[in-house]
């Protein structure tokens, strides 16, 4: 274990079909506390299925999956409690429907974290402020736009005080015109030292945000590196043929 690293892979492997699916392929990294790392790659490639192994939304059939330094792919491991430390934002809000704004934000963290409703609602409507939604507290999602589900998707994550926020193309389901709020709130979120782990296209947010891409392919890591170098000088055939073709 060393502790600069928040979590750390070693070796994932998440085979499906009896191992003739191998959406992860052997993936070995380390994220640093405060570190932004951005992955990239094809369709298909592993993305998702390597974020949702971080925090065991997916059980990976082999390696491991350290968070500060505790195997929670240990059969001893308290899944729920590190879980909780992990916020994950989705391609689709996960919002629910029924609820208002407000009671998305404050359910877990009154029933997970025992924070009391007065509390878990001040800190809601602090982080709703911030994200410019205050008004919205009493609205139901169907009554906000993609943009704003997203930002309030991030910030009822931010509601359950995580170490680490995951993220899984969190604009590829918007329009066009609702993509720079969103990262917006990603970059505000990067600026205040939060670990992320961000799945994107948006490669001007890689560029622009990252401290470290990560380029898979085929549920391997084919190559990382600074946003410099793998977007100015990769290395490697596949990042070339992928870049040339999103760039
Ligand atoms: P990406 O997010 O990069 O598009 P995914 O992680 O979703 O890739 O998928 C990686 C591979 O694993 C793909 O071939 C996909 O079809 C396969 N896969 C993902 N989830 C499942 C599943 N639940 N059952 C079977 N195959 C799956
Ligand atoms: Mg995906």
């Amino acid at each position: 274990m060393n502790a600069d690293y928040i979590i750390q892979a070693n070796n994932l492997q998440k085979h499906f079909d009896g191992g003739e699916i191998k959406a992860l392929d052997g993936v070995t990294a380390s994220i640093r506390k405060g570190e932004v790392v951005v992955v990239i790659g094809p369709s298909g490639s592993g993305k998702s299925t390597f974020l949702r192994c971080l925090n065991l939304l997916e059980l990976p059939t082999g390696g491991q999956v350290l968070f500060e330094g505790v195997d929670i792919t240990a059969k001893s491991a308290d899944i729920n409690l590190h879980r909780q430390k992990m916020g994950m934002v989705f391609q689709h809000f996960n919002l629910f429907p029924h609820m208002t704004i407000l009671k998305n934000m404050t359910l877990a963290p009154v029933k997970l974290l025992k924070k009391s409703q007065a509390d878990a609602e001040s800190q809601a409507l602090k982080l709703l402020e911030r994200v410019g939604l205050a008004d919205r507290a009493g609205a139901y999602p169907s009554q906000l736009s993609g943009g704003q589900k997203q930002r309030i998707a991030i910030v009822r994550a931010l509601c359950m005080d995580p170490e680490v926020m995951l993220f899984d193309e969190p604009t590829s389901a918007l329009d066009p015109e609702m993509v720079g709020e969103v990262l917006e709130v990603m970059k505000e979120l990067a600026k205040e030292g939060m670990t992320m782990v961000v799945v994107t296209h948006e490669m001007g947010f890689a560029r622009e945000v990252a401290d470290r891409v990560i380029f898979m392919a085929d549920g391997k890591i084919v190559e990382e590196g600074s946003p410099e170098k793998i977007f100015t000088a990769p290395e490697q055939g596949r990042t070339k043929e992928f870049l040339a073709k999103v760039l």
